[in-house]
């Protein structure tokens, strides 16, 4: 089989893992090297089906020991597979960064023999690309659960970030969909990732040119609709993650029906609203100050689908609002609607001068279709004269056909200039 038609093969089975995305980091490029990683991160495309695709986004193999029901590489599954060598992914890389089509490589696999071979082809490239082609582009590579420590200490020299996916919230969606995976042995190369990390920026305060590893940090991807877990173990879960294992990102992917084993839920196409409203949640978790528990509880596990999960949260915390935008503190600005943390830092910065208005807010970007429920400015309110939360949500619901709405990170469909903003930028 030639190049041409394992990269067919290989990026194709790569478009199911959704945990890349720009990454911060910041490697200049050395005197007789190649390239750099800019701050901006690697570049993106948007492949049809609106999934985050990097320019050189491949599986080393589709060939796979395991199992996993709901994955289209799985052993039983017939289709036809391929393996790149070391070398071809190299002098793709290459080949693909001279003629300026790509600015990284995201590379991932299939477990082919046993996680630690895999890890040891996936060395090999990042090695060649590193030291024989003095490349200093962004790589991601993935950390096969099962591998050892080692190995996953000598990648992580070399890459920009790493990835550990843990595909299904609960151990019990792994015992049925995934057997021959366990909790343990995910979550042990994450935290090899987090300890190597810390260790490093320790060393680089000590001795400046120490080696960094994984400079930018690592992320996992999550499938969302596979199994009955509910929307508050996810972002429970999410919320650990943050937390005990310093992740950047936890991606969240609508589960693609590949399969019709009887394991697998009946759906017709991916549940994207909810993989949406989890985005949602996931930012207010990083940038807006919530807590998981004051998103979601055990009488309401699930996000209401018609309504983003800050909106949600205000309603029914309607005796907090409204705020005055002259006087809230910026942890409230942040929890009013329609405010996004850089429209709340304009405010702060803003009223230090004059008094703000409610055309000012217009000015400042504030999606003011949400926000004006919520908020008094210089004492006059401007939504329904009505506090109730009922009619309030009323106003704020979104369409029935909403389903058509949401897109899988996309950039390019036809949203209204204020949704697009808020897709781009986070802001809720
Ligand atoms: S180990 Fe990864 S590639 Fe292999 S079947 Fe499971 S999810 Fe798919």
């Amino acid at each position: 089989m030639d190049v041409l038609e394992k990269l067919k093969i290989l990026s194709d089975a790569a478009k199911y893992d959704v945990s890349c995305s720009s990454s911060g980091s910041n490697r200049k490029n050395k005197k007789g090297g190649l390239g750099d990683a800019s701050p901006a991160g690697i570049c993106h495309s948007w492949s049809d089906d609106g999934r985050c695709i990097s320019l050189l986004k491949i599986l080393m193999t589709n060939y796979c020991i395991y199992d996993c029901v709901y994955c289209i590489n799985r052993s039983s599954n017939d289709l036809p597979r391929a393996i790149f060598t070391p070398e071809e992914i190299v002098d793709l890389t290459i080949n693909f960064y001279k003629r300026n089509y790509i600015e990284g490589l995201f590379l991932s696999s299939a477990v082919f023999k046993s996680p630690n071979y895999t890890m040891e082809m996936l060395l090999q490239v990042v090695k060649k690309l590193r030291e024989e082609e003095n490349f200093n582009g962004y790589i991601h590579t993935k950390a096969i659960p099962g591998a050892d420590e080692d190995i996953v200490n000598k990648i992580g020299r070399y890459v920009d970030r790493m990835s550990v996916n843990i595909e299904l919230p609960t151990e019990e969606g792994l015992k049925l969909l995934a057997p021959q995976k366990n909790k343990e042995n995910i979550l042990k190369p994450m935290n090899l990732i987090k300890t190597g990390i810390t260790q490093s920026i320790d060393d680089r305060k000590k001795f400046r040119f120490s080696p960094k590893f994984v400079p930018a940090g690592q992320t996992t991807q999550l499938i969302v609709g596979a199994t009955k877990d509910n929307d508050l173990k996810i972002i429970r879960l999410s919320e650990g993650l943050y937390n005990s294992y310093g992740l950047k990102r936890v991606y969240y992917s609508a589960f693609v029906p590949v399969s019709n084993s009887p394991k697998l839920p009946l759906i017709k196409s991916p549940p994207l609203v909810r993989e949406n409203r989890l985005y949602q949640a996931d930012w207010l978790l990083r940038f807006y100050g919530f807590e998981a528990k004051e998103l979601l509880d055990e009488d309401k596990p699930d996000f209401d689908l018609s309504l983003d999960p800050k909106c949600d949260w205000a309603l029914r915390n309607i005796h907090l609002f409204p705020v005055e935008i002259n006087k809230a503190d910026y942890t409230m600005l942040l929890r009013v609607p329609g405010i996004g943390v850089k429209s709340a830092i304009k405010i702060i910065q803003g009223r230090r001068f004059s008094s703000i208005d409610f055309f000012d807010l217009k000015k400042l970007g504030i999606a003011l279709k949400r926000a004006q429920y919520f908020i008094t400015c210089k004492g006059k309110y401007y939504g329904i004269k009505s506090m109730d939360s009922q009619i309030i949500r009323n106003q704020l619901v979104e369409s029935p056909s909403i389903e058509k709405k949401y897109y899988q990170l996309s950039l390019f469909e036809q949203v209204s200039p204020e949704d697009k903003y808020i897709q781009i930028g986070g802001q809720l």
